[in-house]
């Protein structure tokens, strides 16, 4: 379990501080930001620190420039974006280098509570190879640094584990800290009864989910296209549904050793073919040949619900069904109106079952939704985020 100092355990007045947000925000063809998420996510950090006096440099990467400069992946329209919300000017620090003599001179200006974004971290190949030069030139700028990136925080890149060797303390912004709070209690000291709900495509990309949870939870729920390797463990006959034979084995044993803390669908809802509007129908058991299941079925909504009803912390991960169709949507979003009206600690651990959330109109009715898709996945897998262990100690 992660123990980091936070922005609110040093003293920012009147230092430099050094701001690694997660700005990859998608843009459309003329540049316009489509999904402001990020940035408004990213505003207590910064709003605390211009509040408290510090002088305060953001940096974030956004896409992958692959090293070099790619003028569509500049965060000029972050700094605009910043401007419009935080209600006074974030100056761009426009550099090819990132860390070149105009970002140099621009946070040599600054006052107490200015705002400077530099450009994409990843204009610069030693970026993403956690290289000391870039690590190096990026710490010169600042004396203290605050990791609030928490989608880049299972890779150990300049920008976080770089330098935060280099700059101490380094410490966790607010929303690094909510998701250690949320995503790290959830797993290693959860209030009981803890049910992970975990779905999507592939049993093989949750391997290591599924065993560190099931050390973890009273009970894990399996849907969506992965609970079909499962039904093939049981014996099942799955049509041409979603399958991973070389993983059936897998699935076998984790049967085995879980017992009933594993609960399955037991109706699925199935169709000819992958399209919204092909007909379809509810069947129990086995899959029919030439049938493919896409949701489960209301039996195990039903299921699934009864499960959910006595927990206190649930985890989520992967969607129920094929959710972007919305002839087969019914599964995910009967479970995230479930868990919305449920008196529990909900977390939704990044990716799909996030969109699904949304899609559903649900997200403020949970009480966390984690920012990093990949990272939110680590954790659960049980590994080290190297961005956040690379933090100080309290
Ligand atoms: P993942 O990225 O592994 O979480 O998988 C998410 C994807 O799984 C979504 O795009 C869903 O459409 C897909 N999915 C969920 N259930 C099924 C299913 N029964 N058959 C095919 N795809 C599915």
């Amino acid at each position: 379990m992660y123990n980091k100092l936070t922005v609110e355990d040093v003293e920012v007045k009147g230092k430099k501080v050094l701001v690694r947000c997660d700005f990859n925000v998608p843009l459309d063809s003329d540049g316009n930001i489509t999904d402001e998420n990020r940035i408004v996510g990213a505003l207590p950090t910064i709003k605390y620190l211009m509040d408290n006096g510090a002088k305060v440099i953001l940096c974030s990467h956004m896409g992958k420039p692959k090293g070099e400069p790619k003028p569509e992946l500049s965060l000029k329209p972050v700094a605009k974006s910043l401007s419009e919300k935080l209600g006074k000017e974030v100056v761009f620090a426009a550099d090819d280098n990132v860390v070149g003599d105009n970002a140099k001179a621009t946070v040599a200006a600054m006052n107490d509570g200015d705002v400077v974004l530099l450009e994409n971290t990843r204009y610069r190949k030693e970026e993403t190879k956690n290289e000391e030069s870039f690590s190096k030139e990026l710490a010169s700028l600042a004396d203290l640094f605050v990791n609030d990136a928490f989608g880049t925080a299972h890779r150990a890149h300049c920008s976080n584990v770089g330098v935060s060797s280099i700059i101490k303390p380094a410490v966790a912004g607010y929303l690094i800290e909510k998701e250690i709070n949320f995503l790290g209690n959830a797993v290693n000291s959860p209030v009981r009864p803890l049910v992970a709900i975990l779905g999507g495509s592939k049993v093989s990309s949750k391997i290591s989910v599924i065993e560190n949870l099931l050390k973890k939870v009273d009970k894990l729920i399996i849907g969506g296209g992965m609970a079909y390797t499962f039904f093939a463990a049981q014996g099942k006959t799955t049509g041409t549904s979603l399958l991973e034979p070389d993983f059936i084995d897998y699935a076998k044993k984790m049967l085995q050793e879980a017992g009933d803390k594993i609960v399955l669908p037991v109706d699925t809802v199935i169709t000819e073919k992958f399209d919204n509007d092909a007909p379809s129908k509810v069947v129990e058991g086995n899959i029919p040949d030439g049938c493919m299941g896409l949701d489960i079925g209301p039996k195990s909504i039903a299921l699934f619900k009864d499960v959910l009803k006595d927990a206190k912390t649930v985890v989520w991960n992967g969607p129920m069904g094929v959710f972007e169709m919305s002839n087969f949507a019914k599964g995910t979003n009967e479970i995230a109106s479930m868990l919305a009206d449920l008196d529990a600690t909900t977390i939704i651990g990044g990716g799909d079952s996030v969109a699904a959330v949304n899609q559903a109109g649900l997200g403020d009715k949970m009480s966390h939704i984690s920012t990093g898709g990949g990272a939110s996945m680590e954790f659960l897998e049980g590994k080290e985020l190297p961005g956040i262990a690379a933090l100080t100690d309290k």
